[in-house]
């Protein structure tokens, strides 16, 4: 007789399956044999590493016999003169994830809730259902974020509102003025969590910087990555902004080394590289402007978005579409979104190559 160990798992724990990652591009190489293949779904960042980076990485070497600083002081300080907020304000993460993680495992427990909205970054669910929290999800909104039911949604038992803005994988955003109604709507004993991935893509002038609320609204946490613009994926290594009582919360369960010194010295460097930020996001807007013009040339509609990625409605059964582009050497990613397909923004010719193998295998 074996036993059955996941029924000795926590109940949240037996209601969760595997999360899906991007599929890499050595296991399609494996798969199909082949070389060449475009991995567009990740949103990753495609200008690879900055080189001043990978140069303080070399330098930071030398050093990994002993443990990061697990109070992670030159970052922080770096964090806090890019941001103009106190580094008691800062929790540093193994990637944002980790964060998320962390407050799930501060605020959540089995007699309280967590919202979230439908279509938006499967981590929420993921970090409700692990703490064994009940999960509210609202129904989108045009695939955005419908912050008056999710206002609505609250009730005495909600502990935590997950908010991303923009939103993975779709892309769409809430305006300043739709943000502060929100929170001053919310009781200021819920934690409301505005996960901000993508800030640094965003140039349009109604989009709220979180951290400037961080003042008014004291249950407010910020959340940010070096994984997208910053080009840091797997170094693993994102922050919180929240007011320090929060931050020190979350202090006492981060286990105490989350993030490794090379970590923390390619974050410090990818803060001071304004060149590489800059170049990241002119070529992400010049990719977007190309796919989307591809995709309306292919007569494919599409969800504007504000990120790195464009979730694009194939019109048909998307995961087979999905399984002909990796057999054309094109790697996206599966959405909950019926009919969509989400693509990151990639170098000139990988969004070319995209739009190739669309069209061939749209017919
Ligand atoms: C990519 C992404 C993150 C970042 O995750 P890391 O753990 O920092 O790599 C966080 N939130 C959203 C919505 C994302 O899409």
């Amino acid at each position: 007789m074996s036993v059955d160990f996941l029924k000795l798992s926590v109940t949240g724990v037996q209601g969760l399956s595997p999360y899906q990652a991007g599929k890499p591009i050595d296991e399609l190489e494996r798969e199909l044999g082949i070389k060449g293949i475009v991995k567009l779904a990740s949103n990753e960042n495609p200008l690879g590493p900055s080189p001043k980076v990978l140069e303080a990485i070399s330098a930071e070497l030398s050093e990994i016999t002993r443990y990061p600083d697990s109070n992670g002081y030159h970052l922080k300080k770096a964090i806090s003169e890019n941001l103009k907020v106190p580094a008691a304000n800062i929790t540093l993460g193994n990637g944002s994830n980790d964060i998320l993680d962390l407050i799930g495992r501060a605020f959540l427990d089995q007699s309280v809730e967590a919202v979230y909205s439908q279509y938006s970054f499967v981590v929420y669910p993921m970090v409700t259902k692990a703490c064994c929290a009940k999960g509210v999800e609202v129904k989108a909104n045009n695939f955005g974020h419908d912050l008056g039911e999710m206002a609505n949604a609250i009730t005495e038992k909600t502990r935590v509102v997950f908010l991303a803005n923009p939103n993975n994988p779709t892309g769409t955003w809430f305006n300043q003025h739709d943000l502060t109604d929100f929170l001053n709507s919310v009781p200021q004993k819920v934690i409301v969590v505005l996960d901000e991935a993508y800030f640094e893509y965003v140039d349009t002038k109604e989009y709220p910087d979180g951290v400037s609320l961080l003042k008014k609204y004291p249950n407010l946490i910020v959340t940010r990555t070096f994984s997208k613009a910053y080009g840091l994926a797997a170094m693993r290594i994102g922050y919180s902004v929240s007011s320090p009582e929060l931050a020190d919360i979350l202090n006492r369960i981060r286990q105490p080394f989350n993030s490794s010194s090379l970590a923390q010295i390619a974050a410090i460097t990818a803060l001071s590289d304004s060149q590489y930020l800059q170049k990241s996001r002119k070529m992400n807007q010049e990719g977007m402007n190309l796919l989307e013009e591809g995709f309306l040339k292919l007569s494919l509609s599409y969800i504007p978005s504000k990120g790195n990625f464009i979730s694009v409605d194939v019109q048909k059964d998307a995961l087979k579409v999905y399984q002909d582009l990796l057999l054309e050497g094109v790697i996206v990613r599966p959405v909950p979104m019926p009919g969509f397909l989400r693509v990151s923004i990639g170098l000139p010719e990988e969004n070319k190559k995209l739009l190739r193998a669309l069209e061939k295998v749209l017919g």
